[in-house]
């Protein structure tokens, strides 16, 4: 469909009204076959959550939460934000680095990302069926490190990932590092699902499913996350909503960027 999407574009260019038509029109089809297969949160919300102990080792645990300050220092995307998890704030109760930059988790942590990929994809084949209505391979759409200080929460009991297909969730911190913070589903009887979540557990869950974290009452809480979806495999520093195409928050991040090595405006690359 890219390619069509190309072919069109190159015969006939933007300036022409029935290619611009072409180009909305198969748009909007790509971005409805990438959610369309996905169930709505109230199905979703029957499709049990898979809980594995120990999947990660504390000394790969220990190597992964060490090496986060560095990936912030090769470019890894960072935003702050309030207690609630929504406003921006420089005060960073909630502070999110987008790992997933520039494959920056993927390149350095090799065995720990296939681990994890594997492990959200069993969890699919073995309990929902999602993956297999998809149009193609899933790709990833994000790996955040989420480091959650007192007062942070997603206390939201009707949050879900939108878009995406499978979320992952890794628990880097260990029990005596933080309390509260619990997180939990709302399930089809109207019950929470609170798991035993502790340090190398991985929780894995349908992305439509409604979880929410209830507030950090002391400590540091540190998570990393990972949303699998049908679409292409993102770099960009933050939580992108295009699944296909050129984002344009990579674009105003590299310019940004290479003004701040190079001095000037860098040539946009493949990757970006
Ligand atoms: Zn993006």
């Amino acid at each position: 469909m890219r390619r069509a999407l190309s072919a069109a574009l190159g015969i006939g260019g933007l300036g022409v009204a029935r290619t611009l038509y072409e180009w909305r029109r198969m748009n909007s089809i790509e971005e409805h076959d990438a959610e369309a297969f996905l169930p709505t949160p109230q199905q979703a919300q029957s499709l049990p959550l898979v809980h594995r102990k120990g999947l990660l080792t504390e000394a790969e645990v220990r190597s992964l939460v060490e090496a986060v300050p560095a990936l912030r220092a090769k470019g890894a995307g960072v935003f702050s934000r309030t207690a609630d998890s929504i406003v921006p704030s420089e005060a960073g109760t909630w502070q999110t680095t987008y790992v997933h930059t520039d494959q920056l988790f993927q390149k350095n942590f090799a065995p720990l990302f296939k681990k994890l990929r594997a492990a959200a994809l069993e969890a699919d084949s073995a309990h929902w069926g999602i993956a297999k209505e998809a149009p193609g391979e899933l790709s990833v759409r994000v790996i955040e490190v989420h480091e959650v200080s007192v007062a942070g929460a997603l206390n939201h009991p009707y949050h879900f990932d939108a878009g995406s297909v499978v979320t992952i969730d890794l628990m880097l911190s260990e029990d005596e590092d933080y309390t509260g913070g619990e997180f939990e589903t709302l399930e089809l009887d109207g019950s929470s699902n609170r798991p035993n979540f502790q340090q190398g557990d991985v929780i894995i869950f349908p992305s439509h499913k409604y979880h929410s974290v209830q507030p950090v009452q002391s400590g540091l809480r540190r998570v990393l996350i990972m949303e699998l979806w049908f679409g292409e495999t993102r770099t960009c520093p933050h939580r992108c909503e295009l699944h296909w195409g050129k984002c344009s928050y990579s674009d105003h991040y590299e310019k940004w960027f290479s003004r701040l090595v190079h001095g000037k405006e860098g040539t946009p690359t493949a990757e970006w």
